[in-house]
C-alpha cells in the first residue's frame, strides 16, 4: 500500500510514496552498518561540528519546516514553528553536552583503575508517531547520533515528507550518508527491520498496542527497547493555587497539538471548594477557543490529524455520555471538509465511560470534583496510564505529597508538563519505560561497559 501525505485540513492528498521494498530495507541496513563503522570512531567533536550545523539549518527554515508539518498532520503553523526551534534547542543541548555525559566514571576498586566507559552499540531503530513530527524524531536522534550510533527512522505512514526532509537537514548539517536514514514503510515491515542482526536496540513512541509488539518482537531478540506511550495525565487544582494561572494553564494542557499530545492534561481534578467556578470558566474558555484554518495566526486549534482519530474520540465522548457523563461543551467533530472537531468538557463521569479507562487523544477534556488532595492523588492514580502530571497549590505538605505519591513519570507543580532537554522524559505503567532527553537519555543505548586494569 502506497505511503500517503493527506492535508487534514483540506483532504488534499499531497504526496504518495511507494513504502520501501525489501532489497530497498536490505541496503539501507548494509548502509547502516558501514555508516556506524567510521561514526563510531569519530570524535566528540567531529559530531558536535555537525550537529550545531542542524539547529542552523532549522531555524533558518522554520517556517517551511513548519509548513510541512501543518500540512502533513494539522497542528497549527506558529506551534509547527515552535516545534523546529525545540529541535534546535535539543541538538544545541547534545551536541554541547554529550562529551561530558558521557566521559568515563571511574569507580575505586582493589585494581589500578576501574572505570565505566560509554560505548555506542549500532544502528538504532526509531519507530516514532505524527504528532510531534520532528520533536519526537530530533530528541532521539540527537542523543543517539551524538552517542556513536546510527539512527533508521520508521516514522508514522501519514508524516513521510516529515521523515524525509529530516533525514536531508542531517545530510545538510554533515552527517555522512546512512547515519540517519528514513525507511519509509508502513508498521508491518517493522518486524522484518527488527529482528535483523544488523539492528541492535528500537526506541517507539506511539501507542500501547505497537508498543508491546516492539517490545516482544525485541525481546525475542534480547533486544533494548525504550518505550513512550499514551497518557492521560491529571492536572489537580487546590484552593491554594493562583486560579488564573491554573486556569490559563489548564486550557493550554488540554489543547495543545490540537489536543493529540502525549502529556496534555487529560484528567482535570479539582477541589470541591473551587469546582463550581471552574467548571464554569474553564467550559467558558474551551467553547470560545477558535477552530480553523491551521495556517492562521489567530487559529487555537487545528483539525485532528486523520478520520480516523477524529472518528475514535466522537466515539468515546459518545459513548461515555451514554455512560452518563455529561457534555458540557463541544465534543463533536464539525461538518465539512477537513477533520475538524469542537473542543469539549465532559464532567460527572462515570467509572465505567470509556473516559475513565482511556486516553482521549483529541481535545475533550474531563473534570472530576475531589473532598480532599489525598482523594485527588488517589484519582491521579487511578489509570492505566503515568506519564505526566500537574499539581497546582501553594501548600508545601501538597506538594511534597505529590513528588511522593503520584505515579506518574514526571510531577510539575505550578507549571504544565513539558519535555526539556536537560531533563529526563519518560512515563511508567503503560505508559512505557525508560527515559529520553538529559543524561539518562543518552545513556539508554550505550554499552556501559566495564573496565578494570590491574597491574
Ligand atoms: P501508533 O499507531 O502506535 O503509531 C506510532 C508509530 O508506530 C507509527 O510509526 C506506526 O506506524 C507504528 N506502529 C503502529 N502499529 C505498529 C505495530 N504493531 N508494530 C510496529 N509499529 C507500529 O500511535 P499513534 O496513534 O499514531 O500516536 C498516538 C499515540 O502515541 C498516543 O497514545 C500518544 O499518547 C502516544 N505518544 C506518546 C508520546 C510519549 O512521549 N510518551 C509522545 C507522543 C505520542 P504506521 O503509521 O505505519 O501505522
Amino acid at each position: 500500500m502506497a505511503i500517503r501525505s493527506v492535508n487534514p485540513a483540506t483532504e488534499e492528498v499531497l504526496k504518495e510514496f511507494e513504502p520501501l521494498d525489501d532489497n530497498g530495507i536490505d541496503r539501507a541496513l548494509d548502509k547502516a552498518v558501514n555508516a556506524f563503522r567510521r561514526h563510531r570512531e569519530t570524535p566528540f567533536a567531529k559530531r558536535a561540528e555537525k550537529m550545531h550545523k542542524a539547529p542552523d539549518i532549522l531555524e533558518d527554515g522554520k517556517s517551511d519546516w513548519g509548513r510541512l508539518m501543518t500540512g502533513e498532520m494539522g497542528k497549527t503553523h506558529k506551534a509547527a514553528i515552535a516545534e523546529t526551534e525545540k529541535c534546535a534547542w535539543v541538538c544545541r543541548y547534545y551536541a554541547e553536552n554529550a562529551e561530558q555525559l558521557l566521559k568515563d566514571e571511574h569507580i575505586r576498586t582493589e585494581a589500578a583503575q576501574s572505570f565505566i566507559r560509554h560505548l555506542p552499540i549500532g544502528p538504532v531503530l526509531a519507530v516514532m508517531p505524527w504528532n510531534f513530527p520532528f520533536w519526537q524524531v530530533f530528541r532521539f536522534a540527537a542523543p543517539a547520533l551524538m552517542a556513536g550510533n546510527v539512527g533508521l527512522l520508521k516514522h508514522a505512514s501519514n508524516v513521510p515528507q516529515c521523515a524525509l526532509a529530516i533525514e536531508e537537514i542531517f545530510r545538510q548539517a554533515g552527517f555522512e550518508e546512512g547515519s540517519f536514514q528514513s525507511l519509509l514503510v508502513g508498521a508491518a515491515a517493522v518486524e522484518g527491520i527488527l529482528t535483523d542482526g544488523r539492528v541492535r536496540a528500537a526506541t517507539l513512541t506511539g501507542s500501547e498496542p505497537a508498543g508491546a509488539s516492539v517490545a516482544s518482537i525485541a525481546g525475542g531478540q534480547i533486544k533494548k527497547t525504550v518505550l513512550e506511550l499514551g497518557g492521560s495525565d491529571a492536572f489537580i487544582v487546590m484552593p491554594s493555587a493562583d486560579y488564573e494561572r491554573a486556569l490559563d494553564t489548564a486550557v493550554t494542557a488540554r489543547n495543545i497539538n490540537n489536543g493529540q499530545s502525549c502529556i496534555a492534561a487529560k484528567r482535570f481534578i479539582v477541589h470541591k471548594d473551587i469546582y463550581d467556578r471552574f467548571r464554569a470558566d474553564f467550559t467558558e474558555r474551551m467553547a470560545a477557543l477558535t477552530v480553523g484554518d491551521p495556517m492562521n495566526e489567530n487559529t487555537d486549534t487545528g483539525p485532528l490529524a486523520m478520520a480516523q482519530i477524529r472518528d475514535e474520540v466522537a466515539a468515546q465522548v459518545a459513548e461515555s455520555v451514554k455512560a452518563g457523563a455529561r457534555l458540557l461543551t463541544g465534543g463533536k467533530p464539525i461538518e465539512g471538509r477537513g477533520y475538524f472537531f469542537e473542543p469539549g468538557v465532559l464532567a460527572d463521569i462515570p467509572q465505567s465511560a470509556p473516559a475513565w479507562r482511556e486516553e482521549v487523544f483529541g481535545p475533550v477534556a474531563l473534570l472530576f470534583r475531589v473532598e480532599n488532595f489525598r482523594e485527588a492523588v488517589d484519582l491521579a492514580n487511578d489509570s492505566r496510564f503515568g506519564l505526566g502530571s500537574s499539581v497546582w497549590t501553594t501548600d508545601a505538605t501538597e506538594m511534597a505529597d505529590a513528588a511522593d505519591h503520584i505515579d506518574a513519570g514526571c510531577t510539575f507543580i505550578n507549571a504544565m508538563v513539558a519535555s526539556d532537554p536537560r531533563l529526563p522524559f519518560g512515563g511508567v505503567k503503560a505508559s512505557g519505560y525508560g527515559r529520553e532527553l538529559s543524561e539518562l537519555g543518552i545513556k539508554e543505548f550505550v554499552n556501559q561497559k566495564t573496565v578494570s586494569v590491574s597491574t
